[in-house]
């Protein structure tokens, strides 16, 4: 049976929004793509001295179990020459399981939902542009009443990005 499964992708460095579109195209060969956000471009948060990101959010369905598509998506990262240079830093691509399906996961490797799924605006902006009924299973609220929820004061500033 397939899951829908929401990802945040994000670049800040080099050609942010070809590495964006490649790692897309990665992902189709193993996510049936239904929905894909506009781009949006936001500040760094916890480390603030970097270059702002650039953010998408895709939808789509897979057959995979959620370990063995996590190792998937980390090939895609790996592929676009991801280097960690530390936590929180710049970051040529990161792709991050926001859901995947009504699953609660809570292990060394994965955590789903994830935990900036229900408070990041870079996450919830694009994913209610293209999902806003989807449901977060385990504080059963829409993505829409989520991002309603974000206190102002947490906000960072996040727009689209036409560039
Ligand atoms: P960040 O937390 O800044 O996105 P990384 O992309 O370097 O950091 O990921 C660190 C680790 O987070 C990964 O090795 C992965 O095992 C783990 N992880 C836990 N939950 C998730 C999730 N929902 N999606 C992606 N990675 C996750
Ligand atoms: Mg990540």
């Amino acid at each position: 049976m397939s899951e829908l499964v929401a990802l945040s992708l994000g670049s800040n460095v080099g050609d942010r929004v070809g590495n964006l579109r490649r790692a897309i195209e990665e992902l189709a060969s193993f996510l049936r793509i239904e929905k894909v956000s506009a781009f949006y471009v936001s500040r760094a948060i916890l480390y603030e001295a970097q270059d702002d990101f650039i953010n998408v959010v895709v939808l789509g369905r897979t057959d995979l179990e959620p370990l063995e598509f996590l190792d998937r998506t980390q090939t895609v990262e790996r592929d676009l020459w991801r280097i960690y240079r530390f936590r929180y830093g710049p970051r040529e691509i990161d792709i991050d399981i926001v859901f995947f399906g009504d699953r609660l996961i809570d292990s060394e490797r994965l955590t789903i939902p994830h935990i900036g799924a229900a408070s990041r605006d870079f996450v919830l902006e694009p994913l209610a542009e293209i999902a806003a009924d989807l449901i977060h299973p385990s504080l059963d609220r829409t993505v829409g009443q989520l991002l309603l929820d974000i206190p102002g004061s947490d906000r960072t500033v996040i727009q689209r990005y036409d560039g």
